[in-house]
């Protein structure tokens, strides 16, 4: 029954699923950045084949919606200018970069499984795609001087790296860590950017919705995750990327909130064992051929639009399925745990913003994560995780205003015009970031009503935390979804103007 359902006619599906990514993909640079070799699947081999064949080249595998990817990308800019000015002084070095979300092919060949990930070596192995001769980078820091650094030793000479470090448009950030030093694209390109967004008539949503909790992003994101995992072979590995999977596609058989979408999941279940048996380390290729949202109609982001087509997207739907995932399980004494076990496998071998996944993996190792066992748990855990993000992202936007999404500046959620019971006291509208006094009963009552409409809520109140719960129907109840329209409005405008403040107090940090 399983193999009957196996789609026959995957690669073109894929193909038009993955279009509304590829354009952003391909809007997002612009002009390339004087001495940058863009890369595609089409060009990889032909281009560098172009080169001689001594010439050494410098990779980036990177993916469009990364957040360290562009965290870094001013840096690697750097680095392709530094050698560009270098001219034929040997060693020449050409820089080069290739989108993996976009032009997965490639970086399957390169068995590249996190992001962004670099490599060196001469211009004849990357044409032949040898990879076993090609390097993989480990500079100190993500800095292009470190950067650099790494390829002197590699070849052995001595760069002078002096501009890249002072001046030179911003080294010196701190070393090992991947801020938003450099930053993510200039004002300018904002600026065209969110023009852009304002007079396409595409009939999406303005930023101004941003903050709404969109069932069409919830879905969007179930759909382009399963696409990045099924278009990597290379994290498909192993009996723990198995149970990863199986996990993972438990949790949205049981409480995704569209139907389509809990239903292709369910067809996965039945499949798994069949396409991917657990004696077997890798799966069939049936399993990459099946769809997650059979039918969907997710083409762009909606409250997950940002203001550039590089920001916000995959990973603001992904933050929010999350969310959701939470707030449907139902009240039995281990959802939390297994829904915790369920998304914590799937960031650490599926979620490829390495950094990212690396940080929130930590965090999910921690004391207040084994904590987590039932739903009301898991939903407060992933408030406050989220949380603590938002206020790391939140100080790297105020100091850097120009380089964050000025639509959705990162800020403690939810804010008192969303939730005005959510904060303690009379002070709490303008408590800041470090003595926000939550409520927490309120904020869970308030996640519950966000995330999965009133009925929910109400089911949840009423029984007092021992409910049944379970998977209910995909429609949200009308008050709810509309209370959640007007609130996220409202919340949009206030985030906009950057009305309310940002929390510090956490002991934590992710
Ligand atoms: C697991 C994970 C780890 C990440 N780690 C990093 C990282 O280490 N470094 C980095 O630069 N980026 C990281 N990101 C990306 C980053 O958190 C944002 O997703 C990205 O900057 C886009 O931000 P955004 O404005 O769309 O809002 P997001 O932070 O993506 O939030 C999306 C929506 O969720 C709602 N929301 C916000 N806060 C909360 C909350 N506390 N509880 C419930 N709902 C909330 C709001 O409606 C908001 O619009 C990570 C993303 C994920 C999914």
């Amino acid at each position: 029954m399983a193999r009957s359902w196996v789609s026959t006619a995957p690669a073109a599906a894929a193909l038009l699923l993955l279009l509304p990514f590829a354009a952003a993909s391909s809007e997002q640079g612009g002009a390339s950045p004087p001495g940058m070799l863009e890369l595609t699947d089409t060009t990889f081999q032909s281009a560098l084949s172009e080169l001689p064949d001594d010439r050494w080249v410098l990779m980036e595998f990177y993916a469009h919606w990364c957040p360290h990817c562009q965290h870094f990308k001013p840096e690697y800019e750097k680095v392709a200018a530094y050698f560009h000015e270098r001219g034929e002084q040997e060693p020449v070095v050409q820089v080069a970069r290739l989108d993996c979300a976009e032009f997965h092919k490639t970086c399957t060949k390169f068995k590249i499984t996190g992001y962004p990930t670099m490599k060196l070596g001469l211009a004849a192995d990357f044409a032949a795609l040898a990879l076993d001769k090609v390097t993989a980078v480990q500079a100190a820091s993500w800095h292009a001087d470190s950067v650099v650094a790494f390829i002197g030793q590699h070849l052995n000479v001595k760069f002078n790296t002096d501009s890249l470090s002072n001046g030179g448009g911003g080294g010196g950030a701190a070393v090992g860590a991947l801020g938003r030093k450099g930053g993510i694209g200039g004002g300018s390109a904002l600026v065209q950017h969110a023009h852009e967004a304002d007079t396409s008539g595409s009939g999406v949503a303005a930023p101004l919705a941003a903050a709404r909790v969109d069932l069409n992003d919830v879905e969007g994101a179930t759909v382009t995750s399963w696409q990045y995992l099924a278009a990597s072979p290379q994290l498909l590995k192993g009996p723990e990327a198995r149970q990863a999977l199986k996990d993972w596609v438990d949790l949205l058989a049981d409480g995704h909130p569209v139907e389509r979408c809990r239903l292709g999941a369910e067809k996965l279940q039945e499949a798994l064992d069949e396409l991917w048996p657990d004696d077997s380390d890798e799966p069939e290729k049936g399993l990459q051929q099946m769809q997650i949202c059979p039918g969907s109609r997710f083409k762009e982001w909606r409250s997950c639009r940002g203001t550039r087509p590089d920001s916000r997207g995959y990973t603001c739907g992904l933050w929010q399925l999350l969310h959701t995932l939470a707030s449907r399980l139902p009240e039995t004494e281990n959802a939390g745990a297994v829904w915790l076990a369920a998304v914590k496998g799937f960031v650490k071998n599926y979620f490829q913003c390495s950094e990212c996944a690396k940080h929130f993996v930590r965090h999910a190792g921690g004391e207040e994560a084994v904590a987590v066992a039932r739903k009301r748990d898991a939903v407060l855990w992933m408030w406050r995780t989220h949380n603590i993000v938002n206020r790391r992202l939140g100080a790297e936007d105020r100091a850097e205003p120009a380089k964050a999404d000025p639509a959705s500046p990162h800020t403690q959620f939810p804010p008192v015009e969303l939730c005005s019971t959510c904060r303690r006291g009379e002070e709490a509208g303008d408590s800041k970031d470090e003595a926000v006094p939550w409520d927490e009963e309120q904020v869970y009552r308030f996640l519950l009503e966000f995330y999965s409409g009133k009925a929910q809520a109400q089911q949840a109140a009423a029984a007092g935390g021992g409910g049944g719960g379970g998977s209910r129907p995909a429609g949200w109840a009308d008050a709810g979804l509309l209370l959640c329209v007007v609130a996220a409005c409202v919340y949009g405008v206030l985030r906009k103007s950057g009305q309310y403040s940002i929390r510090k107090s956490s002991s934590r940090l992710l």
